[in-house]
């Protein structure tokens, strides 16, 4: 058994989580008592961090809705499809038909990148953020 300092990921503080691991699996998380952020304490997502690590629900590559079922297919094949509907929707209905949340797991610069991909690619200023949801 193996106890691993980490931070949580799952929101914008930055919580300090110890990871349990045990034969290569991860099996528990708890709050690290010391860390300046959290200071001992958790959400309950942080809890509950470490089950989604070996959940087969995961999804671990993109899916396409075809013929009515959620099939596998390549990244190119889902961004260039991605990119097709929302250019097709733009022009249909114009750029405030689109709408962007951007997520607390994404890092500064991935947040940074992707108003900037709303605001001047799909000209419009419709983007907002996970916690709001
Ligand atoms: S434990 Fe909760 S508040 Fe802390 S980083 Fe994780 S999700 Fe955010």
């Amino acid at each position: 058994m193996q106890d691993i300092m980490t931070i949580c990921n799952y929101c914008g503080c930055g919580c300090g989580v110890y990871l349990r691991v045990e034969q290569d699996r991860v099996v528990g998380s708890y709050p690290s008592k010391n860390h300046p952020i959290s200071r001992g304490t958790l959400c309950s997502k942080g809890w509950h961090l470490h089950e989604f690590i070996h959940s087969e629900k995961r999804l671990t590559r993109p899916l396409l809705r075809k013929n009515g079922k959620l099939q596998p297919v390549s990244w190119e094949e889902a961004l260039d499809y991605t990119a097709s509907q929302l250019l097709k929707t733009k022009k249909k209905y114009g750029p405030d038909a689109i709408g962007v949340l951007a997520s607390a797991k994404c890092t500064n610069e991935e947040n940074y990148l992707l108003q900037k991909l709303t605001r001047v690619g799909l000209d419009t200023n419709n983007i907002d953020h996970c916690a709001r949801l």
